[in-house]
């Protein structure tokens, strides 16, 4: 049975209510398209001023900020892999779970929501980065007593079959 905290929703990220949400981003943080277009859009201009101090961001990690005029308190934002097929996209794709899991866990944000990472202009395939995204939070959840909610925010249906069933074979 996998754990009753983790869900798939069918949603557009920027209207959930929850303490934080996760950006794909590139690694300038000054935004672009797909879901850190659409998460700038719905913060409002305050959200790029902020993400301008930060520096940046390397792939797999990740940088918080505030959400401004979203309903979410906080936007993790972090930079994953673009697809080559390498080994090592696997564990970099893990790392951006694990490691905006471990800031919200210090802020401390007790509902998160994440977005299918780098299975848009990043080209992930979706199966494997569902199953990656999945098993990476169920595995950081073991003995967790912080996060009360963890959704795989899907933007199209087939994404939320994918996780769904991610979280089926666990
Ligand atoms: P990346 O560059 O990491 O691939 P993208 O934003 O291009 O990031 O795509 C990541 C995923 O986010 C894709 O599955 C895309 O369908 C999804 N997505 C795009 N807009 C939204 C949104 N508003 N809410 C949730 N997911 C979204």
């Amino acid at each position: 049975m996998s754990d009753p905290r983790l869900i798939v929703r069918h949603a557009d990220i920027t209207t959930l209510a929850v303490d934080a949400i996760v950006n794909a981003a590139n690694s300038s943080l000054l935004g672009g398209g797909g879901v850190d277009g659409a998460i700038h859009r719905a913060a409002g201009p305050d959200l790029l001023a902020e993400c301008r101090r930060l520096g940046g961001c390397l792939p797999g990690e990740a940088k918080v900020t505030l959400g401004y005029r979203l309903p979410a308190k906080w936007v993790i934002h972090t930079v994953g892999p673009v697809w080559t097929g390498a080994p090592h996209d696997d564990g970099m794709l893990a790392a951006c779970y694990r490691n905006s899991l471990a800031l919200a866990r210090a802020l401390p944000a007790r509902t998160i929501a994440f977005p299918a990472i780098s299975t848009g202009a990043y080209r992930f395939p979706r199966d494997r980065a569902a199953a990656i995204a999945v098993a990476t939070v169920a595995e950081a959840l073991a003995g967790d007593d912080v996060f009360t909610q963890v959704v795989f925010c899907c933007f199209d249906e087939a994404s939320a079959q994918l996780h769904a069933q991610a979280l089926a074979n666990l």
